[in-house]
């Protein structure tokens, strides 16, 4: 099974669903050797990196690098052992190769973790130090910001080596991704539209955004600006409140979001909100959100959910926004660049929706065979030069 983690996400609550997701997998995964891990699904390379001095234990994996350098963030987490760290980084990494495929990247998928809690080891020596390792890989790995690390830690990558993105924006960096991949969300969300409605006005949708943080707020502005019916769900009452001032949305309870009649749910919180128990109650024709792993179990929810003829939007899709920002930023960082390739998102999901309809898949299911057919087809250009 396929499990699809794009990185660059920026919660710990996220972590804790996610990782509650993939425990009974990685019961399974760690009784398995290390190399029978690899090749099962063709990692190219794993490296880990310890020093003693700094205390520094990482792990970067480069899952596979046919479309270009492996990018993904740097993780830094207090793992309950070293097993969790490797199960955790190998399906990131792997998460990271789909990411970039679909959205057109020339990137491959890599990511790194660093083994320890942020506020107890981290230091400008050993975030150094862990630059050294990656200049070493000779830019086949470029790094950025995750879960534990900030844009000040990738200034010290940095001092090192030059195979790094999520810079500050003083430092020729792109800054904040929020607008960009809210934008990519509204994208894909105007895109499911044009699939479900025949065309892709969101004038009058009655729209639920379930988490109104970074993506949230710039993504209800859109939908506000465009004159959609906006509704809002938070645990955060001073957010809601002002985007019911801002754009007049409507708040709705937390409790009653799965009891409501909309025509979209937009997901921006945590993961895992499709499960069994919710895709029984949702009544929307359209779920299109930015939070990462919004499906508890890719093959049963991806399947509900197109039973239930309601239409999903890949979040690993529709939320790359943030990764275009980042890929961006590897060519000397413009916004207005980063928006329009963001753009893209919109022709790729009506391709994958035809893709789904067309084969009768769920659309998380056309998605990965999207990716996999880009890797496949530009590995055998490159294959023939
Ligand atoms: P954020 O932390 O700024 O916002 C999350 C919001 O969710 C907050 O307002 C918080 O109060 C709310 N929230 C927390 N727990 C909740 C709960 N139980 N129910 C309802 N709301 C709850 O995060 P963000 O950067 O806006 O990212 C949102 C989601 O999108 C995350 O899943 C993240 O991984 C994903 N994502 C973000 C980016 C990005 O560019 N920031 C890129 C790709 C994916």
């Amino acid at each position: 099974m396929l499990y699809f983690c794009p990185s660059l996400e920026s919660s710990h609550q996220f972590l804790q669903i996610d990782r509650m997701n993939i425990v009974n997998e990685l019961e399974i995964e760690i009784q398995k050797p290390l190399f029978d891990r690899l090749a099962e699904t063709d990692y190219e390379n794993v490296v880990f990196c310890q020093d003693k001095i700094t205390g520094l234990k990482a792990i970067i994996a480069i899952h596979n690098t046919t479309l270009g350098p492996g990018l993904g963030g740097t993780r830094m987490y207090a793992y309950a052992n070293e097993n969790d760290a490797v199960t955790d980084v190998l399906r990131l990494s792997r998460g990271m190769t789909y990411k970039a495929a679909i959205s057109g990247l020339n990137l491959g998928g890599a990511k790194a973790v660093i083994i320890g809690n942020p506020n107890q080891i981290k230091s400008e020596s050993l975030m150094r130090r862990f630059g050294k390792f990656i200049d070493n890989l000779n830019g086949k790995y470029i790094t950025a910001e995750d879960i534990g690390t900030t844009t000040k830690d990738m200034e010290y990558v940095k001092m090192e080596t030059d195979h790094v993105a999520g810079l500050p924006e003083i430092m020729g960096g792109g800054g904040d991704p929020s607008p960009v991949t809210a934008y990519g969300v509204y994208l894909g969300m105007k895109a499911s539209a044009k699939k479900v409605y025949g065309n892709d006005s969101l004038i009058g949708k009655k729209i639920l955004v379930e988490g109104v943080g970074k993506v949230g707020s710039h993504l209800v502005e859109l939908l506000a600006k465009e004159g959609a019916d906006v509704m809002v769900a938070d645990i955060n009452m001073t957010a809601l409140n002002e985007m019911n001032k801002e754009y007049n949305a409507q708040i709705v309870s937390l409790e009653t979001v799965f009891d409501q009649k909309m025509d979209i749910y937009s997901p921006c919180a945590l993961g895992a909100r499709l499960n069994s128990h919710t895709i029984a109650k949702l009544n929307c024709d359209i779920v299109a959100g930015a939070a990462n792993n919004q499906l508890e179990d890719e093959v049963r929810d991806g399947q509900a959910l197109m039973e239930k003829s309601i239409l999903y939007a890949p979040d690993f899709l529709i939320n790359a926004g943030g990764l275009i920002n980042v890929y961006t930023e590897l060519y000397g960082y413009n916004r207005q660049i980063a928006m329009a390739r963001t753009e893209n998102i919109y022709d790729v999901a009506i391709n994958l929706f035809n893709l789904a309809s067309d084969e009768n898949i769920p659309t998380n299911v056309a998605a990965n065979k999207m990716a996999e057919q880009r890797i496949y087809s530009i590995g055998q250009v490159h294959s023939r030069l």
